[in-house]
């Protein structure tokens, strides 16, 4: 059974005081919620442990935002799968467009990412997306599917479950601007092409999750699409009540 996901990225926000009151109300704030759902939060390197202590033996867990693609050594800065794990994380986000964008993350190194990751077992995320300037020259399905198809060349998935794809165009992250579901599903769809096309039926248990400034009032009718299979929250993972609420929602 493939279980819907809702993960919050914090980026690069809170102190760790402020983590831990975060952690503190969105733990009392779920705690209720029955449903089957996995739920992540993924703070800054130097909240995880923080985090990660707090929600010890309850239902969520822990993701990194980035990771490194070798296990240690002379890389100043870095953090390297088996670091991640050590620190509790169970999950790694990798290749956000802000690090495809801003720290010029190419496929190639989102790839490298990914290979370690899974080797070391750490289970990720990878996030796929377009830009506004190639959603307006209709590029979108092209880039998406070159981004996806780079990420899965010559991966073995032991599990699929452990291995979900975001997509977020970068043109609706942190924007207010939300992909309409439809225009989520139409890329969605062509995602789970791709992988049906790589690995078979057996893929469906890949998700595929949004992003792109989700909130309370548009998780709903994102989730009823066939091929959106939960989200991943910025902005409004920053705040106990709304990350709670898209959490409530996604588990009616
Ligand atoms: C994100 O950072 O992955 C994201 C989707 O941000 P926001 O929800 O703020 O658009």
């Amino acid at each position: 059974m493939k279980k819907n996901m809702i993960a919050g990225n914090w980026k690069m926000n809170m102190l760790r005081h402020e983590a831990r009151e975060l952690t503190e109300n969105i733990i009392s704030g779920v705690a209720d919620v029955e449903h089957d759902l996995d739920i992540l939060l993924a703070p800054p390197f130097t909240a995880l442990d923080i985090v990660g202590g707090l929600i010890e033996g309850t239902r969520l867990k822990l993701s990194s935002q980035n990771v490194f693609w070798e296990d240690r050594g002379a890389f100043t800065g870095e953090i390297s799968p088996a670091m991640l794990l050590d620190a509790g994380c169970e999950w790694a986000i990798i290749g956000h467009s802000e690090r495809r964008g801003i720290l010029g993350e190419t496929d190639a190194i989102v790839k490298k990412k990914l290979n370690a990751s899974l080797a070391d077992s750490l289970k990720v995320i990878v996030c796929v997306g377009e830009t506004l300037e190639e959603r307006e020259q209709e590029k979108t399905i092209k880039i998406v599917q070159s981004q996806v198809k780079s990420a899965l060349t010559d991966l073995e998935l032991n599990d699929y479950s452990e291995f979900v794809l975001a997509y977020e165009p970068v043109w609706a992250i942190g924007t207010g601007k939300n992909a309409t579901p439809e225009q989520a599903e139409q890329v969605h769809s062509a995602i789970r092409e791709i992988t049906g096309s790589i690995f078979g039926q057996e893929s469906e248990l890949i998700r595929i999750i949004y992003g792109g400034s989700v909130k309370p009032d548009n998780i709903k009718e994102l989730l009823e699409m066939e091929n959106i299979d939960g989200a991943l929250i910025g902005g409004a993972g920053l705040n106990a009540d709304s990350f709670v609420k898209i959490v409530k929602i996604a588990g009616e």
